[in-house]
Parts: structure tokens; C-alpha cells; sequence
């Protein structure tokens, strides 16, 4: 079992040590951390949501988060344990992983109910919840670079916050998400992730969860658009990456990035809080699989968005929704980043220089380092119709 403790830093904020199962003798258990010393400023009200008639959307105006940390020298690192040097975010000698509650937050720090039918000029309190998942106490390396036993700590940490932070008042959606190379705006180099609790539907989970909801009805109710498309892929073979037990991962069909994979769960579950022991455990594995498949396509990091959709708290749309993550990176060639111009940025309309097949095959071919390999290894070749 992960251990979990749930402390305060200075300034009020929550923060929560997920400690690695099993017996650890070699190192002081995070229970034991000092208490924060630090003087802090009193936390700042939340910013301003502003809904914009033009799209039916929210947007949040976060001018506050200006002066946040900014690529710190490692010894400043606010997210590597405390020393007497570096009085950190995270008044421990040691930790596993740890959760807390971002200093300099978009979303929050109060939790409550935006506008319920808003117009032009409707503005509201940003509220909501933004957590920083630190990944290790070691400043250098990435998820990827996680043994199994602390990636499975941290799905039990997501699984966790997404339980809590869904319970808080006028939460609509939680994301977990970890951006990854400074290519994509990573402003600490630190292997961490992160959770926004919004208190809105964002526009990319209401787009998938009306789609979702549409097929739902459409199958009176027996069937979901995830399912049926994993089994579509799954049966096809062409665009398949791996195959667990429990997850699966493919190129999406209508891949819109360079680099695109989606892995789904076997069963529908709403979010990772619903995911059995076994399902976590086989996640662990799958995701450290997927990342390292993804660092070994060319020499050097690839930077990437990996983007948890789990059901909005809406019970329209929650029935049909089925928690699945979506793995993207804008890199098209060694030395190429896609960047998103007029069709996409102003349009939304994505044009792929890639097709799809040729990046699962890509994906399926790589060499993963043994580490990953530590038990019942996955299938990567497709093998055409499954009963
Ligand atoms: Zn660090």
C-alpha cells in the first residue's frame, strides 16, 4: 500500500507524500518531515474567469502568474527536497512523491460556483484547484526514467487527487497532465506533472464528451465511442503500439500531431480513481512502456503533453465518458517541431505531415531498455482480428 500523509506548508497550502509499498529501510519515511519555516506571503484571492459569448467558452485571466519561478538553477530547485541552502517548496530531507498546491495557481485557491448562465461581460472568481506532482526527489532525469514501483506511486497519486479534488464545491473537471521539455513551455526542469481542478467543462472535454454522449444514445445506451473505437483498432492492428491485459495503446486513426498515441483502458471507468489495484498496477508498467518507446525514436528528449480525459462531473455526459490518456508531441523529424499556424491555430483544423501507421509501426519497432521489460511483457505486434 502507498503510504499517505497530508501536511501544510506556510502559507496554508495543502501538500500530501505519497510514500513508495513496500518496507524501506534505507531512507527516513516522509512521516518524519520538519514542519515549513518559511515566511510566506498570505495566498492571493483567485484571479478572473471571463466567458466569452463568441464561443460559448471560459477563459481565465491569471495576469498574477507573471512573477512565477522561471527555469531555476538546480540549487534553487523549489521542487527538490529541503537543505539548509534550499528551503524548498517541500520541507522534507527525502520524499518519494509528493502532491501540493501550486504557489502561484491559474485556477483557485478557493473552491466554489462560477455563473450559471453567462453572456457577454459575465465575469467570475477563478476558482478551482492547480497541484504540482513531483515525480522523485531527484532533480534530473524524467518520468521515463522512474523504476516501476514509484510510477505505480504516482498513478496512485492521481488516482487519489482525482478522488479529493472531484468532491470539492463546483468542481467540473479534473485533469492530470505533465508537459515535458522546455520546447512545450516547461518552466522547472524537475520531473514533475501536474492537476488542474477546473470549475468549468474545457472546451476540447466538452467537444469529446458530446461526441461520446451522441454514440452513447445512439447504441441506447449498451455501447460507448471509446470502446467501440479501441476494439475498431484493435481489430484492424495497423495503428496498434501495445497490447496489456487492461490497456491498450494506438496512433489514433485521425492522428492530428506528428507523434500521437492514445491508451485506453480495456474496461470503461470514468477516471483513474475507478481503476481496480491490478488495472494501477498494469498501468505503471504500460506508461513507462509507452515513454520509453517514445525517447527512443531519436537522441535526444522528445518533448511531449500527456493529457489524462477523464469524465466531466456532469451527469449528462459522465455516463458516456471513459477515462483514457492522450500521449502527444509536436516533433515531426530530429530536428523539427510543428508548430501550430493558421489551419490549426485559427481554425482548428490540423493537417498531420505523418500518416498514422507509419508512426505505430515506428513505435512497435523501437528497442525499449530492459528496465520496462521487468514482467509479462506486451504485445507490440498486431495480430489482425481479436475474438
Ligand atoms: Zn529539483
Amino acid at each position: 500500500m502507498t503510504g499517505i500523509t497530508s501536511t501544510q506548508l506556510a502559507d496554508g497550502r495543502e501538500l500530501i507524500y505519497f510514500d513508495d509499498a513496500g518496507p524501506r529501510a534505507d531512507r527516513p519515511r516522509t512521516k518524519t518531515a520538519t514542519p515549513d519555516r518559511r515566511e510566506l506571503p498570505d495566498r492571493a484571492a483567485p484571479g478572473e474567469i471571463r466567458f466569452d459569448a463568441l464561443t460559448d467558452e471560459w477563459v481565465a485571466v491569471a495576469a498574477h502568474r507573471q512573477t512565477r519561478t522561471h527555469l531555476p538553477p538546480a540549487d534553487q530547485c523549489p521542487i527538490c527536497p529541503t537543505t539548509a541552502a534550499n528551503p524548498s517548496e517541500i520541507p522534507a530531507p527525502d520524499y518519494d512523491v509528493v502532491v501540493f498546491e501550486n504557489r502561484f495557481p491559474s485556477l483557485g485557491p478557493a473552491a466554489g460556483h462560477i455563473p450559471r448562465e453567462p453572456g457577454w461581460g459575465t465575469t467570475g472568481p477563478a476558482y478551482g484547484r492547480c497541484e504540482v506532482v513531483s515525480f522523485t526527489p531527484e532533480h534530473t532525469g524524467s518520468f521515463s526514467t522512474l523504476g516501476e514501483a514509484r510510477a505505480r506511486t504516482v498513478v496512485e497519486a492521481w488516482a487519489h487527487r482525482t478522488e479529493a479534488l472531484s468532491k470539492l464545491p463546483g468542481i467540473r473537471q479534473v485533469f492530470p497532465f505533465e508537459n515535458r521539455g522546455a520546447d512545450i513551455g516547461v518552466t522547472l526542469h524537475h520531473p514533475h506533472g501536474q492537476i488542474y481542478a477546473y470549475p468549468y467543462i474545457t472546451p476540447r472535454a466538452a467537444t469529446l464528451g458530446t461526441a461520446a454522449r451522441k454514440f452513447y444514445d445512439g447504441s441506447d445506451g449498451r455501447q460507448t465511442l471509446t470502446g467501440s473505437l479501441l476494439r475498431a483498432e484493435r481489430e484492424d492492428g495497423s495503428r496498434m503500439v501495445m497490447e496489456g491485459e487492461n490497456f491498450s495503446a494506438y496512433v489514433p486513426f485521425a492522428a492530428r500531431w506528428p507523434l500521437e498515441i492514445h491508451l485506453v483502458p480495456h474496461r470503461q471507468v470514468p477516471d483513474l480513481a475507478a481503476l481496480s489495484g491490478e488495472e494501477k498496477d498494469e498501468l505503471a508498467h504500460v506508461y513507462l512502456d509507452l515513454l520509453k518507446r517514445l525517447d527512443a525514436l531519436y537522441p535526444t528528449p522528445t518533448p511531449y503533453i500527456s493529457a489524462w480525459h477523464q469524465a466531466p462531473l456532469d451527469d449528462l455526459l459522465r455516463p458516456a465518458s471513459y477515462l483514457h490518456l492522450q500521449l502527444t508531441s509536436p516533433r515531426r523529424a530530429a530536428d523539427k517541431l510543428k508548430y501550430l499556424a493558421g489551419s490549426e491555430a485559427a481554425m482548428g483544423a490540423f493537417i498531420n505531415d505523418v500518416t498514422p501507421e507509419s508512426v505505430a509501426e515506428r513505435l512497435r519497432a523501437v528497442t525499449v531498455p530492459a528496465s520496462a521489460a521487468t514482467t509479462a511483457p506486451l504485445r507490440t505486434q498486431p495480430e489482425g482480428a481479436h475474438a
